[in-house]
């Protein structure tokens, strides 16, 4: 965008407005002023999974993010675990790359991302009816059919180290949470991740 001239058509969008075609007044790295010309889309409604995180290393987590929002995930929540080696620094960061991926995969809603505290507080914090779809590699309901029978579910990827067994106790204890297997290999999180989005589009196919 700081390449472009006064003058230069370009392409707005957001979820409450759609995508408008407009032409640039003014730009400063403060902003930029655009005229807004024509409607090209109009605002749609984008329902998407819901994904909760452990913070993994920062390109891994760069990686999932400009996945995460092609695959249509409607939420980012970044939990910090007992055996999570990195704490991300960087949401702008973050949220620059789902930006672009929206842009790029011609979404018109960004994902929301948020940093949580840790995961005790992130449980706390969920809604009583939510429910918690766990990735567990120590096994767990196959995933399509569980993820099928769910209506709006979180669902929660660990570390690269696994969860802490008091963590495992925690969730286990939390009444609507449900263990899903992957498959028999042990993933790295950011597949683990991948591979719930893939299977939540499957389970509930959109248009
Ligand atoms: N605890 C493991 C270890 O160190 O051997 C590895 C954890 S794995 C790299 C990271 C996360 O991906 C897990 O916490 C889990 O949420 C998810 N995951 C990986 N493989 C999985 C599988 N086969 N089924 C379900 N979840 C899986």
């Amino acid at each position: 965008m700081l390449r472009a001239r006064p003058g230069e058509k370009v392409r707005l969008f957001n979820a409450a407005d759609g995508e408008w075609l407009g032409s640039l007044v003014r730009l400063s790295r403060q902003g930029a002023e655009v005229v807004l010309e024509a409607r090209l889309r109009d605002p749609v409604v984008e329902p998407g999974a819901r994904l909760a995180v452990a913070p993994i290393r920062a390109n891994r987590l760069d990686w999932l993010v400009e996945k995460a929002v092609e695959l249509g995930v409607a939420e980012i929540a970044l939990v910090p675990t007992r055996r999570s080696v990195v704490r991300p620094e960087r949401i702008d960061r973050l949220r620059a790359i789902a930006i672009e991926a929206a842009e790029q995969c011609g979404r018109l809603s960004v994902p929301a991302l948020a940093l949580h505290a840790d995961l005790p507080a992130f449980l706390a914090a969920l809604p009583a009816p939510t429910t918690l779809v766990v990735a567990d590699e120590a096994g767990g309901e196959p995933v399509l059919p569980a993820l099928a029978a769910l209506s709006d579910p979180v669902l929660l990827v660990g570390p690269e180290g696994g969860f802490a067994p008091e963590e495992r106790e925690l969730f286990l204890a939390r009444p609507g949470t449900r263990r899903v297997s992957l498959g028999p290999r042990v993933l790295r999180s950011e597949t683990a991740a991948l591979f719930l989005l893939v299977a939540a589009a499957l389970a509930r196919p959109l248009a």
